[in-house]
């Protein structure tokens, strides 16, 4: 069998026509992030039909703009909320087996310049260790000054008195969200990014279908389904909305968005294989400077938004806090002049009905599942690292609403996602190849497997993108198939218009080369 016989191909009309089939699914998905993908995947293995819808690219919202960790969350810990942390830690582990290729353990380092600090932190970290149990992946360690300055050479020698080593993960996220969105459809799912979900179809109270929008021809097709998700993550009150009017129930809004904004400086800046945690800030938060695909992201933010903006822009404050926090720390500081990229997440926290939206931290980051009279299935919430989790109960609450008939879970618990393959790169290393694990050999057996775009992007990974990972835009290439957009916004730009010609030649449709530098403009500019 050949590399391409193994690989689906992810041809716009076929998807469209296979749309366009009259067909009831069992299940059909609003949104492709992190939460949408994992209940496509999980329903597809269980043996439900399962239909997708994006409106814009896979994982183009929150899902790319996350911290890059696959984490129990020490600061949740700190708070106490000991049942998130120890789902979480074992989510981490999974998901370390099921996808090596993009998700692998980092260590991180907590220097302490106060004597009360390392012992302080370190028992809390051997307490997030006891949770993992056999999920730990290394035990915490107290270190000496020396030991400290061996694995954080940048760290601030004055008044340092060692420091705290502990293990968690980090991943790609965009990444990832495709290597679920393509193993959903190994399962069977259909999935269909730039395709909005714009009207909710009810019979008798109860909701029977989804409208949706090609954004390509502008078409609208109807889709029926028995059970309909809704994870648009931050957007999943749009939706809401749509559904209380047809029932004549008035929806109550559930997500107080919070944006983060990270920042990404060179790898000299943070030498070494380390990440760094920050566990108090000035705004009591915590802060990290991870090593990731060649280059160092500092993060994050937590700032209440009312808007819910689909490239949200970072205030000049949140850079300079981060940049301020991060010459606390790193003997060579990072200035506004060292910046590649600045990008900005929103999180969907979800509200307690007596909050009154302004103390984004103290807001659930807990998921949520709600099922609406009509039977609307709305997810928001949680975190990255516990998508599966997640997916297992959505379909849970799909079940014990009886939209859907009981098949059992646990089917994507040890599910290796496509590509899956040990790797004997750092996620920490430059992007490359190997990011493309077992299916390296199927990227290097296309044209251009030699030609180097730049930034460890080639020819041949565009064509893949277009062909195998569903790749419409330079966006989609730059941003999400590769990271080059969040890595180096300038190098991204530079790119842009080699990417351009063979995104047209491949998928003859316009790829979208103008939007695309002015949103790398965007992700350079110091906000003033
Ligand atoms: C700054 C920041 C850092 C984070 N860091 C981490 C981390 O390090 N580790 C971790 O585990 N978690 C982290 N998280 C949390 C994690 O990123 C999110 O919980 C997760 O990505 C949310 O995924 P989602 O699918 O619910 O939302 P999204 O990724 O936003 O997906 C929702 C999708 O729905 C689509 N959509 C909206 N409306 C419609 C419609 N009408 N029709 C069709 N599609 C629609 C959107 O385009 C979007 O793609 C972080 C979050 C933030 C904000």
């Amino acid at each position: 069998m050949t590399f391409e016989t193994l690989l689906l191909p992810t041809h716009r009309a076929e998807l469209i026509n296979r749309l366009r089939a009259p067909q009831t699914y069992d299940i059909a998905i609003i949104g492709g992030g992190a939460t949408g993908l994992g209940v496509a995947l999980d329903a597809a293995a269980r043996g439900f039909s399962v239909v997708l819808v994006e409106s814009h690219d896979f994982a183009k919202g929150t899902s790319s703009r996350a911290t890059k960790l696959v984490h129990g969350g020490v600061r949740y810990l700190a708070q106490g909320n000991i049942s998130l942390v120890r789902e979480a830690l074992h989510e981490r582990t999974r998901l370390l087996a099921n996808a090596p290729h993009l998700a692998q353990p980092l260590a991180f380092v907590m220097p302490s310049y106060k004597f009360w600090e390392a012992p302080f932190y370190g028992v809390g970290l051997k307490m997030y260790d006891a949770l993992a149990g056999k999920s730990g992946l290394g035990a915490t360690e107290f270190l000496s000054r020396t030991e400290t300055l061996q694995l954080l050479p940048t760290a601030h020698q004055d008044g340092l008195k060692g420091g705290v080593k502990y293990w968690d993960g980090q991943f790609d996220d965009a990444r990832l969200a495709l290597a679920l969105a393509r193993s959903a459809a190994r399962a069977g799912a259909l999935l269909v990014n730039y395709c909005a979900a714009t009207g909710l179809i009810h019979e008798k109270g109860k909701l029977a279908g989804l409208r949706v929008t090609d954004a390509e021809s502008g078409q609208t097709l109807t889709i029926k389904s028995k059970c309909i998700v809704n994870a648009a993550g931050v957007w999943v009150d749009q939706l809401r909305l749509l559904d209380g009017q047809a029932i004549g129930r008035e929806a109550k809004p559930m997500v107080a968005p919070s944006q983060g904004v990270h920042i990404v400086v060179d790898r000299s800046f943070l030498p070494g294989d380390h990440a760094l945690l920050i566990p108090k800030t000035a705004d009591g938060r915590v802060l990290f400077a991870v090593p990731w695909l060649g280059k160092t992201i500092l993060g994050t933010t937590d700032t209440p938004r009312n808007d819910l903006a689909r490239e949200p822009v970072a205030f000049r404050e949140e850079v300079d806090f981060i940049l301020g926090e991060s010459a606390r720390y790193l003997s060579k500081a990072p200035g506004p002049a060292d910046i590649r990229s600045i990008w900005v997440g929103l999180r969907p926290l979800v509200k307690p009905p007596e909050d009154d939206g302004e103390r984004t931290q103290a807001l659930s980051r807990e998921h949520t599942v709600l099922v609406s009279k009509s039977g609307l299935v709305t997810v928001t919430g949680g975190k990255w690292t516990t998508y599966r989790a997640m997916a297992e109960d959505v379909l849970d609450n799909c079940f014990a609403a009886h939209l859907l008939a009981k098949r059992p879970g646990g089917v994507t618990a040890d599910l290796r996602l496509v590509g899956a393959q040990p790797s004997s790169h750092k996620i920490s290393e430059p992007p490359g190849i190997h990011q493309y694990g077992s299916e390296a050999p199927a990227v290097l057996a296309l044209p251009g497997a030699d030609r180097v775009l730049g930034g460890g992007l080639t020819e041949a990974m565009v064509r893949f993108a277009a062909r195998h990972e569903y790749a419409r835009t330079v966006e989609d290439v730059l941003a999400r198939r590769s990271r080059l957009l969040f890595l180096d916004a300038a190098l991204a730009k530079s790119l842009a218009g080699l990417v351009a010609a063979l995104l047209a030649e491949e998928n003859q449709v316009d790829p979208q080369l103008t939007a695309f530098l002015a949103l790398a403009d965007r992700y350079l500019a110091l906000p003033t």
